[in-house]
């Protein structure tokens, strides 16, 4: 068994999606409020969604525990402002959020539901939930936080999200892994020139790119330089230097081997 460390990961479905790799921090790049849709006049009580339920550009009502909290000051068209930005969660998924209403003091670990918070979805289509001013807030009592703490499964992963442990079993590697060349500007994989024709050079790089598998599903992963070392239990200079020894097919090889568990 391979447990992973904090890594994130992308939905099992899809070409672009099909991977397991870092993407960016999506509550830091939160859309202009004033660019948001009008919500609508009266917020639907019945229908309340599950993180894993949640339906771009909506307006959605959901009951959530904050898992992480900060306040961050932000530059926007009105000048500088606080937000909260964080993550919420519930037995289904885990998505980030933003909150406007900054009037309304969040606690870590505490449960709410949010009436008329909308459903931001980036082009990676991974979802930001926003609490605007006019959201309402309400905080529930709850005796069973299990229904609020979400153990993810490859099957379960309908979209991007990130920090997330699985624990799985690699039922392959493929072949464009190990010591790879990656170009000095694009980052692009370089087998005999760049790609992208950039001309700057190139640096060595570490990856492992492989199939997971957890019992639900399975889904296509990139261990990144320094989770790679982790599982090979060699760094990239250690590596990069038995390259430069005489039997070179040490590295592919063995790299190959340490990396195909059971
Ligand atoms: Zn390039």
């Amino acid at each position: 068994m391979v447990a992973l460390p904090s890594s994130s990961a992308t939905p099992p479905n899809g070409k672009s999606r099909d991977l397991l790799q870092t993407i960016p921090q999506q509550e830091d790049h939160y859309p202009d409020p004033r660019t948001l849709p009008s919500p609508p006049p009266s917020p639907e009580l019945k229908s309340q969604l599950t993180l894993s339920e949640l339906s771009a550009g909506k307006y959605v009502s959901t009951t959530t525990r904050v898992v992480f909290l900060r306040t961050v000051e932000r530059q926007d068209a009105l000048g500088s402002k606080l937000i909260f930005s964080g993550i919420l969660e519930d037995s289904t998924f885990k998505v980030p959020f933003v909150s406007h209403r900054i009037s309304f003091p969040l606690i870590r670990n505490c449960v709410y539901r949010f009436r008329s918070a909308y459903v931001h979805e980036f082009q990676d289509k991974s979802v930001l939930l926003i609490i605007t001013e006019n959201t309402k807030i309400e905080p529930r009592n709850v005796e069973d936080y299990r229904e609020f703490i979400w153990t993810p499964k490859i099957e379960s992963i309908t979209r991007p999200v990130r920090n997330t442990n699985l624990q799985g079993v690699i039922t392959t590697v493929h072949r464009n892994s190990g010591l790879v060349k990656r170009c000095n500007n694009c980052k692009s994989l370089i087998y005999d020139s760049c790609p992208n024709k950039c001309n700057e050079g190139w640096g060595w790089d570490l990856r492992v790119s492989c199939r997971l598998y957890d019992g639900s599903g399975s889904m296509k992963m990139v261990l990144t330089k320094d989770i790679a070392s982790n599982v090979l239990q060699k760094n990239l200079s250690e590596l990069i230097l038995s390259i430069t020894a005489p039997n070179n097919a040490y590295i592919n090889n063995n790299l190959y081997q340490s990396s195909a568990l059971p």
